[in-house]
């Protein structure tokens, strides 16, 4: 990256860190085949076995259910699946209910038909609501089979800290299954599979400083598994075939060994430089609308609303100053589309709203520029404001 710009969109995708830059260069110099029984196909195995172990313990898991993806979208789409196996018997799901502001990945309900997917409302505080959870679940019809619940546990335009825990429970009182999202939250807050009371979770390794292009689900236990996505050689135990990316799975395994640790003081550092930009933007816009304020929020996320700045515009006008940011999560077309999350909310998403997501990388002089280009910003709005 240009040595002038500044980098506030880590939610988007984190830089990669020097450690898995350096675990991706020398996974990228062994020639086996990791399913190959010789030396070399050993030596890349253990790369990858040792990948596993580092996913496995930033959620608590035990290795041997981490299963390894090309995308925390692939994970999705494995796990969001109408037909399981409990061992070697099929379970099937009726019905899967997702929260209106899942991600895509998540939202589109992978396997499921559009009419077997419903969703779950959350309230103007942008929280999962929870009596409208327990009402679905309570008029779930079992007779297609059981429900399944897909969540997030952190969201990734507001960075707001979902009700898991509890969704969790409900879940589990009328025999379904949950799904948690763990992509936003992985290094940022900590997350336990047993402890949050997931079935599965899933991860992405370009989120927590590893390379795009690498992913997991991680079950709970080892007997209940959806049936595969990937069919063909028996990689992952079957339940993904594909000769694995050695390289990224390196990389993957780097990220989440220092995801894991140094959390509570990365969060401290984090956390006074997106209230010191929150506060230094209101200094300048008093009206500024920060969405989420008012309920937990991971440190490195600020999403705001300034009254008459439609956030493309926004957007465009840090980037030509040399800030990148977000209007709402990046979108793979490029385009920004108004945010399911703020429609969810029940706000105005004609405006739109920015989002500004720090890393452990973000320095006080770069928050202090933000700070300086928003002023302007928002000074020049309120001229076009008052002239339109
Ligand atoms: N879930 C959430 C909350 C995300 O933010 C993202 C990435 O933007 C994904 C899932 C998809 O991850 P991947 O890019 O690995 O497919």
């Amino acid at each position: 990256m240009a040595k002038d710009r500044i980098y506030l969109d880590w939610n988007a995708t984190a830089p990669l860190l020097e450690g898995a830059r350096q675990a991706m260069i020398s996974a990228l110099a062994l020639t086996g085949n990791p399913s190959s029984v010789h030396a070399e196909g050993r030596a890349a195995r253990a790369v990858i076995e040792a990948a596993r172990r580092e996913v496995a313990a930033l959620v608590g898991a035990t290795a041997p259910n981490v299963v390894l993806t090309a995308s925390a979208t692939e994970a999705a789409n494995l796990v969001l699946s109408p037909v399981f196996r409990m061992g070697k018997a099929p379970l099937a799901i009726g019905r899967l209910y997702v929260s209106a502001i899942e991600h895509p990945a998540v939202r589109e309900g992978g396997r499921f038909a559009p009419g077997q997917v419903g969703e779950i409302p959350v309230t103007p505080s942008g929280l999962i609501d929870l009596a409208a959870l327990e009402a679905l679940l309570a008029a779930h019809d079992g007779t297609a089979g059981l429900p399944m619940v897909a969540v997030m546990a952190v969201n990734n335009e507001t960075g707001i800290v979902q009700p898991v825990r509890e969704a969790a429970r409900l879940v589990h009182a009328r025999g379904g299954l949950i799904l948690v999202d763990g992509v936003q939250a992985a290094g940022r807050i900590a997350l336990d599979i047993d402890d949050l009371g997931a079935d599965f979770l899933i991860l992405s390794a370009h989120k927590i400083g590893g390379p795009k292009g690498a992913g997991a689900l991680i079950a709970r236990g080892e007997t209940l598994m959806p049936s595969p996505l990937v069919r063909g050689g028996g990689q992952e135990k079957g339940h993904r075939a594909g000769t694995e990316n050695v390289a990224a799975i390196a990389g993957f395994g780097a990220a989440a060994a220092w995801a894991r640790d140094g959390l509570d003081e990365r969060n401290a550092a984090i956390g006074a430089l997106r209230d010191r930009l929150e506060a230094g933007m209101r200094n300048a816009a008093p009206d500024l609308v920060v969405h989420g304020a008012g309920v937990a929020r991971v440190a490195n996320t600020s999403f705001f609303t300034l009254p008459g700045l439609k956030a493309e515009t926004g957007q465009i006008a840090f980037d030509l100053e040399g800030v990148a940011l977000s209007a709402g999560a990046a979108c793979s077309s490029g385009k920004v589309g108004a945010s399911h999350v703020l429609t969810a909310m029940g706000q105005d998403a004609k405006t739109g709203a920015l989002r500004i997501s720090l890393g452990a990388a973000t320095t006080v002089e770069e928050i202090d520029r933000a700070v300086e280009i928003f002023t302007r910003i928002a000074a020049r709005r309120k001229i076009s404001g008052a002239a339109a």
